[in-house]
């Protein structure tokens, strides 16, 4: 599925980038380093700068271009929480250990807010995040859902917000109530992935681009990784190569499963349009097992996701596939103009639980699952810090367990769509 690539794809962010996206160097040479981190999305990212920053030598490399993955392409909604909801992470790691969890979940929402103004970038942050309820039996999670966060998190910014009030919220005749989380928010990724990297030079950090690995060997005390045209030493490795893992790590790539996720960007609405379909200009999702997710731009478009493929591929004509899903949320935008549109891939692990762990001095961040604006960030903090020498976040991580996909890799895609098409058929009923 892998293919190295010299240019981001035809994106919202990438064609409407402020300004021309720098080029970074091939490796050409042999280098070494404390730690090495293959993959640069926000994963490879935020691990380097905390690195970095803490005055590790990092040599970050990246097979195509920064963010050109599912950084660089997602939906820009920066949501507290993980794909998996909170059950399976109570499950395997009791309340309290779960609540450190949430509580480095609140850390990232606040670093999210604080991080571009330290480094000196912008990533058109706007606060607030609706979760919205499309059938009247769910309406009982989003409630469920707020009493949970309040008793079990110690979290109490979340509001409902009742089917009277949601015109205020949202011009749409799709929804019975919705959660309001302020701490919740939308951004522009590209632009953050590419702070991200300017900041980790600043801190004497290196980042390479079109610069693959190959493979890589345990030597002594550290490892070489190698990429066609270079090397690096180091006494670190840690994996960031989301759904692209591939063979590079078998062990790793057999507990995932990459999932074709896909969305557009409208041509720029008339202003007053843009505010009367978001009045408060909250991003949204809503919480059908697959998810609508939206939000409005700066430049006044919808970019709008609603989609899935689980087969390998992104469809063909992504405009087609996305414009009903679009136009049963805003009737009112029946026949919109359509000026991008563009696809990705996630990384779902079988339970959609993150997998962030180490043996010994190699350390992984995967199974993000769809959603990982936020626990990206929250997943390199847990192995900075263990890098560093404290593991009590990463040990929270390691005590979920994250099995391999039934039936390899041959039978994992067909019997993930069929479990899909049972879900999507309740959706509707
Ligand atoms: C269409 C779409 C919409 C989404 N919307 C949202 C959203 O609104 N909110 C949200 O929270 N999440 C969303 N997500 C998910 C989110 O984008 C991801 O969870 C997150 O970006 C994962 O970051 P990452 O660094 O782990 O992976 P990636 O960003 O995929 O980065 C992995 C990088 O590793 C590189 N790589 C892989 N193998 C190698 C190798 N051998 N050598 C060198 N480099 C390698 C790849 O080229 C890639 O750049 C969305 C995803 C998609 C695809």
């Amino acid at each position: 599925m892998f293919k190295q690539s010299a240019q981001h794809v035809a994106s919202y962010y990438a064609q409407t980038f402020p300004a021309t996206i720098p080029l970074r160097p091939t490796l050409h040479e042999s280098l070494h380093g404390d730690v090495v981190i293959v993959g640069a999305g926000f994963s490879g990212l935020h691990t380097a700068l905390r690195l970095a920053l803490a005055g590790k030598r990092v040599v970050l490399l990246e097979a195509s271009r920064v963010a050109w993955a599912a950084s660089g392409r997602n939906g820009g909604q920066a949501l507290l929480g993980w794909s998996c909801d909170m059950p399976p992470l109570e499950k395997a790691l009791g309340q309290q250990r779960t609540r450190a969890l949430w509580d480095s979940m609140c850390w990232a929402a606040k670093e999210m807010r604080e991080l571009p103004e330290r480094h000196g970038f912008d990533i058109d942050y706007r606060v607030g995040s609706l979760w919205t309820a499309v059938l009247p039996r769910r309406v009982k999670q989003l409630k469920e859902a707020l009493h949970e966060a309040h008793d079990k998190w110690g979290y109490d910014q979340l509001r409902m917000i009742d089917r009277d009030e949601l015109g205020e919220w949202i011009d749409s005749p799709r929804y019975e109530a919705a959660l309001y989380d302020p701490q919740g928010a939308h951004l522009n990724p590209l632009k953050l992935a590419l702070g991200l990297a300017s900041a980790i030079e600043h801190a004497g950090g290196r980042i390479f681009e079109q610069s693959q690995v190959l493979d890589y060997q345990s030597v002594g005390d550290g490892f070489i990784v190698r990429t066609a045209t270079g090397e690096v030493r180091s006494d670190v490795l840690v994996l960031a190569c989301n759904a692209y893992i591939d063979r590079l790590d078998r062990t790793l790539s057999q507990r995932l499963l990459p999932v074709g996720s896909y969305q557009v960007a409208t041509a720029p609405l008339d202003p007053a349009l843009a505010t009367s379909l978001l009045p408060k200009n909250s991003c949204v999702i809503d919480n059908q097992f697959v998810p609508d997710y939206f939000r409005l731009t700066p430049d006044h478009r919808l970019l709008f996701g609603g989609g899935c493929t689980y087969l390998g591929g992104i469809p063909r004509d992504v405009a087609g596939a996305t414009r009903p899903y679009l136009e049963r949320v805003f009737p009112q935008l029946r026949g919109v103009q359509i000026d991008y549109a563009w696809g990705g891939h996630i990384d779902c692990s079988i339970r959609r639980t993150p997998d962030i762990g180490r043996e010994g001095q190699r350390y992984w961040l995967q199974g993000f699952s769809g959603h990982g604006v936020l626990p990206t960030l929250a997943g390199a903090r847990a192995v900075s810090d263990a890098i560093l020498g404290d593991e009590q976040l990463l040990a929270l991580y390691q005590g979920i367990d994250n099995a391999r996909f039934p039936g390899g890799d041959s039978l994992a895609a067909p019997l993930e769509a069929a479990a899909k098409a049972w879900y999507r058929l309740r959706d509707n009923f």
